[in-house]
């Protein structure tokens, strides 16, 4: 089933708001087979919701987001309303609810939140237990019309029960699932990808590029050439793939290592934290990890770590000598499973032709052994350190998962 998702709402046009109601729905549709083929941003007004109707006249599902509220310029759906030519009347079952709303928040109903409870006949109502406007799913024309509420805390919370709705209006069941990618890009990947998209006609791949990792997205309407895809696929892209794309690197992190009742401390120079957030992001990091320093000037690292001064000033901070004696020295002091250190150039000063902006080394200690790992980032400051974590966190995954050495 094809779909359009017409987000209204001068905030959205003006820039004002990012349109995340459109990254919350269009990947719940296509977890259920349906497909998106136009997402659009339009004022609050009848004009552009009626001509937006007239040319979607031919598409089984347009989903409305926003202008539900009580006010004169929430216009969704008495605009819906006229240009199909149904009437609205009161829903007692809304208005009660709404009612239910107001005296838990402790506050009188206004008149102007009548209209709220309006609907035509046929609508099936999508109850709002977060704010006032309750959505609708309005069969009309041979079409799903769907409102939903612009708050996108409220719209969140009418999801199930418009996935409900939707799953037996679908023609076939699709079946889908996804890997989450981290060491290499997208583009080093596209070479071998081109095998992939040609050779699995009946399996729709769809990658999806983050900062330092990408998702890959499977999706078909045969169970078996699905298996076969995402198979091939692991064995291709062997330790590039993490595992699910349901969970962070993180979450992998922490249940590899929780699989093996293991350990980890953390030396973070480039990275200031970044990998210990994301560890203890996840529920249950308590039993895997314990410390982690930021050690960022080499004083610090010399004071705390008894980093080598010789390794300082003949190598540098940025340097393989310098990850791979914290790595060691972290271990000596946490007695931890693994020990990782991280240090690299963020930039924007403070690159040379030899240790360019973008340089980070990594250490890990494991199994009595420390190796070490060199790479070059692109992007600013920001995304060199968000990669630079990403690639320490697959690290460890990897490290613990193939005992590499
Ligand atoms: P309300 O009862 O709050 O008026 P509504 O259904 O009329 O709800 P809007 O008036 O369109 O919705 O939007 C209310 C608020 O919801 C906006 O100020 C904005 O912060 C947020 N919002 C609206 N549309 C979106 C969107 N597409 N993505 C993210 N946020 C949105
Ligand atoms: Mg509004």
């Amino acid at each position: 089933m094809n779909a359009a998702i017409i987000s209204v709402g001068n905030e959205l046009l003006m820039g004002k708001t990012v349109n995340s109601n459109l990254t919350t729905l269009a990947p719940e549709l296509f977890s259920l087979g349906i497909k998106v083929k136009e997402a659009t941003c339009i004022e609050d007004s009848e004009t552009a919701i009626h001509s937006t109707l007239k040319r979607l006249r031919d598409l089984p599902l347009i989903i409305f987001t926003g202008g539900l509220g009580p006010t004169v310029d929430d216009t969704t759906k008495e605009s819906v309303a006229s240009f199909y030519d149904l009437t609205l009347s009161r829903d007692e079952r809304s208005l009660t609810r709404i009612n239910a709303y107001f005296n838990r928040v402790g506050r009188p109903m206004k008149d102007a939140n009548l209209k709220q409870a309006d609907f035509p006949d046929n609508a099936y109502i999508l109850d709002n237990d977060r704010g006032t406007a309750p959505g609708a799913i309005i069969p009309v024309n041979g079409q799903h019309i769907v409102l939903l509420p612009g708050p996108p805390y409220e719209l969140r919370g009418m999801l199930p029960a418009l996935k409900s709705y939707l799953t037996p209006l679908m023609d076939a069941t699709y079946y889908q699932k996804g890997l989450l990618v981290v060491g290499r890009g997208e583009s080093d990947l596209e070479g071998e990808m081109k095998r992939f998209y040609e050779g699995y006609e009946d399996v729709d791949i769809a990658p999806y590029a983050g900062t330092g990792e990408i998702k890959y997205l499977f999706t078909s309407s045969s169970k078996s050439s699905l298996d076969k895809a995402v198979r091939d696929f692991k064995e291709t892209f062997k330790t590039a793939v993490v595992g699910t794309h349901e969970k962070t690197i993180e979450e992998h992190v922490v249940s590899t290592l929780r699989d093996q009742n293991k350990t980890i401390a953390l030396v973070e120079s480039i990275t200031g934290g970044m990998i210990a957030s994301r560890i203890v992001n996840v529920p249950g990091a308590s039993n895997v990890f314990g410390e982690s320093y930021v050690l960022y000037s080499n004083d610090a690292k010399v004071r705390q770590m008894g980093l080598s001064e010789q390794i300082l000033s003949q190598y540098g901070a940025v340097s393989e000598q310098c990850v791979y004696d914290l790595a060691y020295h972290l271990h000596q002091k946490s007695g931890a499973d693994v020990s990782l250190s991280v240090s690299g150039i963020a930039g924007p000063e403070g690159g040379t032709d030899e240790k360019p902006v973008g340089l980070v080394y990594f250490a890990v200690h494991h199994e009595g052994k420390t190796k070490t790992y060199k790479r070059q980032f692109p992007g600013d400051r920001s995304m060199i350190r968000i990669r630079a974590t990403i690639y320490a966190l697959y690290l460890v995954n990897k490290v613990v998962l193939h005992h590499e050495d």
